[in-house]
């Protein structure tokens, strides 16, 4: 068992000081035998409790019906139960916070990792580059594997955006930008958050983590601006 304070993977993303074969190795590794690179990291370092009571999202009118996605038009594909914790989120972790990733893998690889148990992390939604396409894979009640830390995953929900942090031209699209900011304004407006840098912080600035997605080429501005007029 790692320690809490351990990043976690949520994808194929690269910490810092690993070079981009390495990183290429590592999606191999882990694509084909779930037990490489990003395998070897933690999940949130705490035993996992289920079932837990449910009475509170009932409660809200929340419900585990299979395929019930957060947000509207999100494809819900779930991930595999070894890469998230079951909770009641905002009964027992109030959400302050949205992360925003970088997946370093293409989307199908991404959605086959964190359908894979060995891979230890898993995020909320990912988006597809070309067309924007959600797709929802932990609930938002749960705690997905994704932040790097036991705390921020449990405060968080964790947006993974199909890519390379160094190519943003080809996969940093318009509609990807559009389509995340929307959901990412919907998570806003559900838990309550305001549309600020505070709350909207990319993998990079979780305390504690070594990675750096979604990088230097991430337009904040333009994502922030988005997120604005879609509230
Ligand atoms: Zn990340």
């Amino acid at each position: 068992m790692h320690s809490t304070d351990r990043p976690t993977w949520a994808s194929l993303e690269q910490p810092r000081f690993r070079s981009r074969r390495t990183v290429l190795f590592g999606t191999g590794a882990a694509f084909l035998g779930g037990l490489g690179f990003a395998a070897a990291q933690s999940d949130d370092g705490i035993p996992r409790s289920f079932p837990e009571p449910r009475r509170s999202s009932e409660d809200r009118g929340q419900s585990r019906e299979y395929g019930r996605t957060d947000h509207p038009g999100a494809e819900w594909i779930a991930a595999s139960d070894a890469n998230y914790r079951v909770a009641d989120r905002p009964s027992d972790y109030t959400i302050d916070r949205v992360v925003v990733h970088v997946t370093q893998s293409t989307h199908p690889v991404a959605l086959k990792v964190f359908q894979d148990p060995g891979h230890r992390a898993a995020t909320h939604y990912v988006v597809r580059a070309r067309d924007g396409h959600l797709t929802q894979m932990v609930s938002e009640l749960d705690v997905a594997f994704h932040a790097g830390n036991r705390k921020w995953n449990e405060r968080s929900i964790g947006i993974e955006h199909e890519g390379f942090v160094d190519q943003p031209d080809r996969w940093f699209t318009d509609t990807a930008y559009r389509a995340s900011a929307k959901l990412c304004a919907g998570i806003c407006a559900r838990h309550g958050l305001p549309v600020d840098r505070e709350h909207i912080v990319g993998h990079n600035e979780v305390p504690g983590t070594d990675h750096t997605d979604p990088g230097p080429h991430w337009d904040w501005d333009r994502y922030m601006r988005l997120i604005r007029v879609s509230a």
